[in-house]
């Protein structure tokens, strides 16, 4: 088959699984097959630019908008994240940054597998939240996250804030969930992503209220924070739920311990993670560092590949 051909094939194949995960809620294929894919995709849109189109699912951030909630626009693009697959990729990513700026510091953090959320506040109350959606514009999602323990409705923060986080099922409500489905004869949740994706697109907020999802904040945006790792511990104070493994990394030799250690214990945590997300701290570096359409260049996702061992590691605490 030819280059041409080869990339058409894939564009296609990409669009639906795009569709089965977004949309439906259901894929077909594993996470790393599509990353497989994708990684195919681009390394062949590089090598031959002249067949890299705007419509190519390299060039947009997944999510669909669906027509059963109101739309959001949101105040700042919801991006995804670029991945990386092994050290070289992420000492890779690591020199790209240090060709931009100095003196920076990392935050590594676990990358939960759920969706993401933004929450705004307005005079210490809780406002609005909303999904993804194709970055720009998400969905209207406020009553069900206000389902979400987790998340605080009042705040001690008078000023406008945007959080940003992961909402989730934990593994243990996960299989309660699916063992209440098989008893009434109703179709399985193929993971808890997707049975968190297809709770918080419920309609009826009393049914979202009985999954019991949770929410990992992991961003927070206001002119005053200038920090990425000291914002998340404002959050915390604040009252926010602020994973905690979360880790400082001088380096990115720590940061590739973090990953090491994480990887070993991976099985072990009581929600289901696909890999470990290295943002810088320094925000006024991050115009410099710069983004491409579909992600920030100052972060990244090391994403775990699928067969590994298990064992137990030490816990390693959020430093306060
Ligand atoms: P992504 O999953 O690679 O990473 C970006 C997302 O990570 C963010 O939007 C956020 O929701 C999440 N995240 C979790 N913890 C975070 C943290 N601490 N900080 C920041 N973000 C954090 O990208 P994506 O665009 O959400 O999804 C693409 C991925 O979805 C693909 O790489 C693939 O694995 C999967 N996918 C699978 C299929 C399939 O058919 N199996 C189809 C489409 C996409």
């Amino acid at each position: 088959m030819d280059i041409k051909n080869r990339i058409e094939e894939i564009k296609a194949k990409l669009n639906q699984y795009n569709y089965e995960y977004y949309v439906l809620d259901n894929p077909s294929v594993s996470d790393s097959d599509y990353d497989h894919l994708m990684n195919e995709l681009i390394q062949l849109e590089n090598e031959h630019p002249q067949y890299k189109t705007l419509d190519s699912p390299t060039q947009r951030v997944g999510g669909e908008v669906s027509s059963k909630f109101e739309k959001v626009e949101h105040e700042r693009p919801m991006l995804s994240l670029g991945n990386v697959f092994n050290e070289k990729e992420l000492r890779n990513f690591d020199e790209r940054i240090k060709k931009s700026v100095k003196d920076f510091t990392y935050t590594a953090e676990l990358k939960i597998d759920g969706l993401s959320v933004s929450i705004i506040y307005e005079n210490g109350y809780y406002q609005r939240a909303a999904t993804r959606g194709n970055s720009l514009i998400g969905e209207d999602i406020t009553e069900n996250v206000k389902t979400i323990k987790s998340v605080p409705l009042r705040i001690d923060f008078l000023d406008k804030l945007e959080v940003r986080g992961e909402i989730f099922l934990s593994k243990d409500k996960f299989n309660k969930l699916n063992q209440e489905r098989l008893e009434n004869g109703e179709e399985l949740f193929k993971n808890p992503r997707n049975a968190a994706a297809g709770t918080i697109r419920q309609l009826d907020p009393k049914i979202v209220h009985k999954r019991a999802l949770d929410a990992f904040i992991y961003f927070g945006f206001h002119n005053d924070f200038s920090n990425h790792y000291q914002t998340l511990l404002k959050l915390k104070d604040l009252g926010f739920k602020i994973n905690d493994r979360t880790k400082f990394c001088n380096t990115i030799d720590d940061v590739i311990a973090y990953v090491n250690d994480i990887e070993k214990i991976k099985h072990d945590l009581p929600y289901e993670i696909d890999g470990i997300v290295i943002k810088v701290n320094e925000l006024e570096h991050y115009d410099s560092i710069g983004y491409t359409s579909k992600f920030p260049k100052w972060a990244v996702a090391f994403k775990f590949p699928t067969v590994e061992k298990e064992t137990v590691l030490n816990r390693i605490d959020f430093q306060v």
